[in-house]
């Protein structure tokens, strides 16, 4: 078994964004700069927006965080955004999702002006990107396109299953891995919580995409033999031998999945550092577009 290793290659993508940022600088440019908005105190969030700004820090570029209780009311928010699409000092910048209930989350994503829209949720990016336009992709799916592309692992002709429909993961890894292209030309399968009979699907896929968000779902008797698994999947499942509380555990059983499998992403340390790099992928070439 071969594990996709998105820790080492996420720190090659993030040393080549580093070299470019260099570059800006060296021509009396200005390093590209990531907003991020985040509404409430949710712990998950927190963390991810915490290692978004490390990594901001990391190859060199500038960061803002903005925070508001949870009580903000959907109007100040879009207000915000509307002030950051004006920013001729801010390149890109994302909404930490969840919102809470009160906020229409769909409301806010069309709010974001596209060209700022780093993580690739407005409509006009996603369409673009169905279509196999130049767009801003969801930086989760462009991470895991990376990562396949980087191991070359065929994809053309091949059984291909995607486990969850979310807009932000399994719909655009969906449309990804159909498009034409040498990493796309699968025949894919997006599965969900309504799909009957889910085991006969994973039973006859080459590629498995696991973004459902149920610790170790996938089991080795579910999947055959040789297959490529990605595993998004990331829940905090309470632990008291961990001094945090809480071990992160991914949609994939790994112990009996790595014994029939040819690929296989671990968690953490797969698809969860090609996310943030793919972010600063995307926000360098705001930045560039920016300048040209
Ligand atoms: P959502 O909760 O938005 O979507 C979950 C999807 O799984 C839904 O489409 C749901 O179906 C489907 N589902 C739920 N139960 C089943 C089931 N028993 N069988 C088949 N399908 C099912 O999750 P996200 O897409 O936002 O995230 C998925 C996971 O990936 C989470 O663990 C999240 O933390 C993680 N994640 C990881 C990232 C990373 O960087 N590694 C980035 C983003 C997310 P239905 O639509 O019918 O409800």
């Amino acid at each position: 078994m071969i594990q996709l290793d998105g820790k080492k290659i996420s720190e090659e993508i993030k040393s080549e964004i580093r070299v470019s940022v260099e570059n800006l600088i060296l021509k009396m440019e200005r390093p590209p700069h990531l907003a991020a908005i985040l509404v409430g105190d949710d712990g998950a969030s927190l963390t991810y927006i915490g290692s978004k700004i490390r990594s901001c820090n990391q190859v060199g570029f500038k960061s803002s965080l903005f925070r508001y209780k949870s009580d903000i009311s959907e109007i100040d928010l879009i207000k915000k955004i509307k002030e950051l699409n004006l920013d001729s000092e801010i390149d890109g910048f994302i909404v930490q999702l969840p919102l809470p209930k009160h906020i229409n989350e769909q409301k806010v994503l069309l709010s974001i002006d596209p060209n700022k829209d780093v993580d690739g949720f407005h409509p006009t990016n996603f369409g673009r990107m169905t279509l196999g336009l130049k767009s801003f992709i969801p930086a989760t799916p462009n991470g895991i396109m990376k990562l396949i592309e980087k191991y070359e692992i065929q994809t053309e002709g091949k059984n291909c299953l995607v486990v969850g429909r979310s807009n932000i993961v399994g719909r655009p890894m969906s449309i990804l891995m159909s498009l034409r292209g040498k990493y796309g030309n699968a025949t894919v399968t997006l599965a969900h919580s309504k799909t009957k009979n889910l085991t006969d699907l994973t039973l006859k896929a080459d590629i498995i995409i696991m973004a459902l968000g149920i610790p170790e779902f996938l089991k080795s008797d579910m999947i055959k033999k040789n297959s490529t698994i990605i595993d998004v999947g990331i829940t905090r499942v309470e632990d008291k031998f961990n001094k945090k509380g809480y071990t992160i555990k991914g949609d994939v059983d790994f112990n009996s999945v790595s014994k029939k499998v040819k690929y296989l992403t671990p968690v953490p340390g797969g698809v969860g550092p090609m996310t943030i790099a793919m972010l600063l992928q995307n926000t360098l070439e705001a930045r560039l577009s920016n300048l040209s």
